[in-house]
């Protein structure tokens, strides 16, 4: 049974008192039979949006999308969307849909929802109006199209992808004929905004184990460039990587990292920017890709075991666009656990590192340990405060320019300089040891 949240309840009883027909839809019905805590509450009812305007009040109203017929109403510090029972047209722009029509009947403004699961209304007076039998298929654990599939899928693409989405989000299994409408008419997904797909391809990451309802037949026509026909070893390879991660909303990122891996740190990027993704997730992905990924592949093999991490101290006032420690197998000798960290810590936020680590060992869970060993040490190293950049010294330019170094680029080096000599040891982060340090560097 379902129990309407409390403002839910309250805007519902008002709506009835008016004399209009309303009903909690969608999510919040499915999300309560479930036995899940709903994150929001939508709500559909017989009357305009100017007669929920005049109900509630201007002040307790946000005029949402009134063509749409959708109001939000403000109830107890929540926000509930309102919306006028309609039917719509295609989606011929592949944003919005070309007409919508409002109806006087619920089961009409059912009949334009995407999946039967998602069909369903509610309200105490009534009890479920569930003309689809959703709650079947949701005993079923199986997501099917609301009509008939092909149908569904061609007035608005996008809904292939949500098709996935839920499916994968609760692990349900999907309808034979919806899936075989959802691969046919993937190439119809091409006229669908990028904002939409970046959205949906976002939520089905965000699912607990999205591997297996990555369909390569979709994923080739929004990510074409991934090849997932034509390669679909490494395809299924990909998935099961992801698979691995674990299912937080911090890891989405590193997730979507584990997806274009194979295109590299630049094709990565491109791939993003295709997707309209905003600019914090992009250089937060590409960063992801440049540490842990794949694209030269040979770090993590150790075929670059070689090659010191420990870089050349005076590097001028940029960190070098190499790569810093990820790249190589942690606790290899030329270095320690604790100066991996804090060379990470000295160019990434820990937030950016935790999902590095959790992508290295996805891809590589023969190592999981060591990296769950670098990640724990950056966690405890960020709890202490530790010194990991030149804003952490316990000297500034200033402090070296007053005991007698030169201003110019030559002071960037020296703090650079001694930043090195902080991180592995050689050096206190206090103030005499520092100065001492420096006008040896610049005595030199
Ligand atoms: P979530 O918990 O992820 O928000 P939700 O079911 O509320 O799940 P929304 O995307 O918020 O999903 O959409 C709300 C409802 O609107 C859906 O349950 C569905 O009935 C309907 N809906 C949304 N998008 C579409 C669409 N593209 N085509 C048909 N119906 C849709
Ligand atoms: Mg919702």
């Amino acid at each position: 049974t379902i129990k309407l949240d409390p403002g839910a309840a309250l805007l519902l009883d008002a709506l009835h008192g008016a004399g209009h027909a309303a009903y909690a839809v969608g999510g919040c019905v499915r999300d309560s039979l479930l036995g899940l805590a709903p994150h929001d509450w939508d709500l559909c009812t017989s009357a305009r949006p100017e007669q929920v305007m005049a109900l509630f009040g201007e002040e307790k109203c946000i005029p949402t999308g009134l063509q749409h017929g959708t109001v939000t109403v403000k109830q107890g510090g929540r926000l509930y969307e309102t919306t006028t029972f309609r039917t719509e047209g295609a989606y011929s722009d592949g944003r919005h849909p070309d007409a919508v029509c409002f109806v006087p009947d619920v089961r009409e403004d059912l009949a334009r929802r995407d999946f039967t699961i998602n069909a369903m209304a509610y309200s105490a007076e009534e009890g479920l109006i569930d003309p689809f039998v959703g709650r079947d298929d949701l005993a079923a654990h199986l997501v099917r199209a609301v009509g008939e599939p092909e149908r569904r899928f061609e007035e608005d693409a996008l809904r292939i992808l949500r098709l996935y989405r839920f499916a994968a989000r609760f692990g349900f299994a999907i309808d034979p004929a919806t899936g075989a409408a959802a691969r046919a008419l993937g190439p119809h997904l091409d006229c669908v905004s990028a904002e939409r797909i970046q959205e949906e391809l976002l939520k089905l990451l965000a699912a607990p184990r999205p591997g297996s309802y990555l369909e390569p037949a979709v994923l080739a026509v929004i990510l074409p460039e991934l090849e997932p026909e034509k390669q679909p070893e490494r395809f299924a390879e990909l998935c099961r990587t992801i698979d691995r991660i674990e299912p937080t909303a911090e890891n989405v990122p590193a997730r979507l990292a584990a997806l274009l891996c194979p295109l590299g740190e630049a094709g990565a990027r491109k791939a993003l920017r295709k997707l309209k993704c905003s600019n914090a997730l992009t250089d937060e992905v590409t960063a992801l890709e440049r540490e842990a990924g794949g694209g030269a592949g040979s770090f993590l093999l150790g075929h670059e075991s070689g090659h010191s991490i420990a870089r050349p101290i005076a590097c001028g006032n940029r960190v070098p666009p190499q790569r810093t420690v990820l790249g190589e197998t942690p606790g290899t000798p030329n270095t320690t656990l604790t100066v991996q960290a804090k060379r990470l810590l000295g160019r990434y936020e820990l937030p950016t590192i935790q999902r590095m680590t959790a992508l290295c060992s996805a891809r590589h869970p023969e190592q999981a340990v060591a990296f769950a060993a670098l990640r724990a040490e950056a966690e405890q190293l960020t709890a202490e405060n530790a010194c990991c950049r030149v804003s952490q010294l316990a000297v500034n330019g200033r402090d070296l320019m007053a005991a007698g170094v030169r201003p110019g680029p030559g002071l960037r080096q020296v703090l650079n300089a001694l930043l090195e000599a902080v991180i592995t040891g050689q050096t206190p982060n206090e103030k005499d040891a520092l100065l001492a340090a420096a006008a040896q560097f610049s005595a030199s």
